[in-house]
Order: C-alpha cells, then sequence, then structure tokens
C-alpha cells in the first residue's frame, strides 16, 4: 500500500531489520558476527551489507534509508556522517581528471568549495552559472560535462533554481543532475518528480530536526548507489549507529514540524513586509518574491527561511539581533528551535569584503530560520525589537 508522507515516516521502516522491539534497536556495533564460514563469505561479497561492518552498512542506516527513499520517490538511498560527506562522496564519484561540471554561483559554501577548489585541482573544469536562468545552464553544457549541481532554494538571498527546466535540458545531452534538496525537505520539494536524478540532503537540518545531530542522504537509483557507496566507503564518512538513529527519530516527525515551520514562516514573512523599519523580505512564499510564480509550480510550502534586512547598515542588523529574544543567535536550520543570524557577520569570517560585496549580501541582511514556536510568540519577539530598534 503505498502511504502518504506523515505515515511512512512512521511505518515504512516496520520490516527492513527483524527487531521484535517496537522502538528501533540501536545497533551500536562496529561489526557483526557469522553463524558460520560460508555467511560469513556472503556478508563479504553483499555491497551495503546491514550487518557485516558498520563502514558498510547497519541496521539503523537501513531504516534510515528505507524511509529516506520513499520520501524522495527513489529507488534507494544512502545515508552518510554529514551533509557535506553526502555532497563529497556523490560528486567525487561521476568526474575524473578531463570532465567538466556545472554549478550555480550561490551554493552551500562547502559545496561551492569543493567544486571551486578540490576539483580543480584534480583538474576537472567547472562552470559556475546563475541559477535563475535556466538557458544559462544549456550555454554551459559541453562535449565532456558530466554533471549539473543544483540547489534550490539556495543561500543567501533564497533565489530558486527552475528543476523541471533544467533537467529537461540536462537529458537532452545526456548530463546528470544532482540537486541538494536541504532547504526545501522532500515535504515542500521533490526534485526527482521534477526529473533530477539524486537528491542529496543535510539531515543535520530539517531532517533531524533537534540540532542534536550531523547527518546526510544520498537518494537516487539501485545503480547509482553501488557506484557512489563505493565512494562513500573509500571516503569513510559513515554515520555513526546513535546518529542515525537520532536521525530516525526526528524523521517521524518531519511532516508535522515542516507543516508547522511553513506556516509560522510565511506569518513571520508577511509581518516583517508589513513592518515600516524593514527594507526587504524574500521568502518563497510571498506574492513580492521575485520567483514566486516558480514557488507555487515546484514547491508545496516556502520551508523555514526568511531572508530579510532592516533598515540601515551593518551596526542596525547587529543591533536587531541582540534585541531579538526569541530565537538563537546560532548558524544553521531546520530545528525546533527558531535561529537568527545576522549574514553578513557569518559571511565575513570566510569571505573577502570583495567576495561578499560581489556576491550580493547586503549589509544589512539577516536569516530568521523559523522553528515550531507559537507564532504569536515568534512575532511578538519580532515586533517588540523593531519597535527598540
Ligand atoms: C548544512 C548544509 C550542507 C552541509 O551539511 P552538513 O551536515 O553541515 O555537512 C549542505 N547543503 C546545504 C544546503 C546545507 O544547508
Amino acid at each position: 500500500m503505498a502511504y502518504r508522507p506523515e505515515t511512512l515516516v512512521v511505518h515504512a521502516d516496520y520490516d527492513v531489520t527483524d527487531d521484535k522491539t517496537v522502538a528501533p534497536s540501536i545497533h551500536y556495533s562496529a561489526t557483526f558476527k557469522a553463524a558460520d564460514a560460508a555467511e560469513f563469505a556472503e556478508m563479504s561479497e553483499i555491497p551495503q551489507h546491514p550487518r557485516n561492518y558498520t563502514r558498510y552498512g547497519n541496521p539503523v542506516h537501513e531504516r534510515v534509508k528505507k524511509i529516506m527513499a520513499e520520501l524522495e520517490g527513489t529507488e534507494t538511498a544512502l545515508v552518510t556522517a554529514s551533509g557535506m560527506g553526502a555532497v563529497a562522496a556523490t560528486l567525487l564519484t561521476f568526474v575524473e581528471a578531463g570532465d567538466h561540471v556545472i554549478g550555480q554561483t550561490s551554493h552551500y559554501m562547502s559545496t561551492t568549495r569543493l567544486m571551486d577548489e578540490m576539483l580543480r585541482r584534480f583538474s576537472v573544469e567547472v562552470t559556475f552559472v546563475e541559477q535563475g536562468d535556466p538557458e544559462a545552464f544549456r550555454r554551459a553544457i559541453r562535449a565532456n560535462t558530466k554533471f549539473i549541481m543544483l540547489e534550490t532554494p539556495a543561500n543567501p538571498l533564497l533565489t530558486l533554481t527552475d528543476l523541471a527546466a533544467i533537467t529537461a535540458i540536462a537529458r537532452e545531452h545526456g548530463v546528470l543532475t544532482i540537486a541538494d534538496n536541504t532547504f526545501a525537505t522532500p515535504l515542500n520539494q521533490r526534485p526527482h518528480d521534477l526529473g533530477v536524478d539524486i537528491v542529496l540532503h543535510s539531515a543535520t537540518k530539517y531532517l533531524g530536526g533537534h540540532h542534536d545531530l550531523t547527518a546526510g542522504v544520498i537518494c537516487c537509483s539501485h545503480e547509482q548507489a553501488e557506484r557512489i557507496w563505493k565512494t562513500h566507503i573509500t571516503l569513510g564518512a559513515v554515520l555513526s549507529p546513535m546518529d542515525a538513529w537520532l536521525l530516525l527519530r526526528g524523521l517521524r516527525t518531519l511532516p508535522m514540524r515542516v507543516e508547522r515551520i511553513n506556516a509560522n514562516a510565511q506569518a513571520l514573512a508577511e509581518t516583517l513586509e508589513a513592518h515600516p523599519k524593514i527594507e526587504t523580505v524574500l521568502y518563497p512564499g510571498l506574492a513580492s518574491h521575485p520567483q514566486h510564480e516558480l514557488a507555487r509550480r515546484q514547491m508545496r510550502g516556502g520551508s523555514g527561511i526568511v531572508a530579510f534586512s532592516v533598515k540601515g547598515g551593518y551596526a542596525e542588523a547587529e543591533r536587531f539581533v541582540s534585541l531579538l529574544e526569541l530565537p538563537l543567535n546560532a548558524a544553521s536550520l531546520g530545528g525546533v528551535d527558531s535561529l537568527v543570524i545576522h549574514t553578513a557577520a557569518m559571511w565575513a569570517g570566510t569571505m573577502t569584503p570583495e567576495q561578499m560585496a560581489a556576491s550580493g549580501i547586503p549589509l544589512n541582511a539577516l536569516r530568521y530560520a523559523v522553528g515550531v514556536e507559537h507564532i504569536d510568540d515568534i512575532k511578538a519577539d519580532v515586533l517588540q525589537a523593531l519597535e527598540r530598534l
């Protein structure tokens, strides 16, 4: 029976392991014993065996993989120790020296670095294009292009990528597409349904949902999983059984949390937009978002990140953060607690002032990663801070 997401996050993994417990067991073991020599030989031969050696697989990994494949609509999934573990294992599987790859001008910063610094160091050619223009991807494709890396919505300005348009172009040219779906979650956006071959997640964010674990997920076909798995076990970014278990626990409530977070973020974005001390608000669910039509086509909800700027400059943005009483001033997103950052302050550590200016990040920009608190408390807090600003 095909379950809806709310049901499958609770039930999809019941038959994956033969635990007799109702709650999943943690299987805190680095290695697993065979009954006899024949079974040991068999265990050693089967890729992704869930009970051989935990770097290769673990029963808790199997449960998470089952739920994630169902949520994203792919044949299977792999789990890694972090989102970057998923990005690295995937990207490094599909290129060799002399190949060309395409990315967006705006990606999660470490993804940009992996492509811009590491892939180039291994003689892979890399082109970054403006994600808002599908035709720019077509123009960038060459005979030796191996994949297009996508991410939507993307930091720091919540620009969207038209997944259906770009995957159609990629297919014409036989180019693989990979999309980082961390910001949207499979509840708000299913890239595979729109033609994307491989869907990646930092499960550290919404999937885990409690700011207490670091993990990554790769959703793909069986054939792709077999190839990526070989890279993954060689790189060694292995998800610990405990973090896999916490992720499993987080996934049970993902649809409820995302539903609440979508509603909270939409209401917060509308409140901010109506306030005279606010300069701009960028949120895919607002009619004023430059790609609102695309958001309506490819997303079911706007997700939890609201990018906005207060009138003034660096100092006003910094002061606004200090006046907020509810959200914690911390990086990351997707957990039950609301977090807020002064965007320029976070990027300043890793970018020169020139790079900051080129990336289009205003000095008064802020990012509010909405949690599951009551919306009236979130709004009242923002309004009191704006009042005192
Ligand atoms: C956080 C994040 C990553 C990296 O994930 P880690 O779990 O921190 O390694 C990759 N992509 C996006 C969009 C992210 O937000």
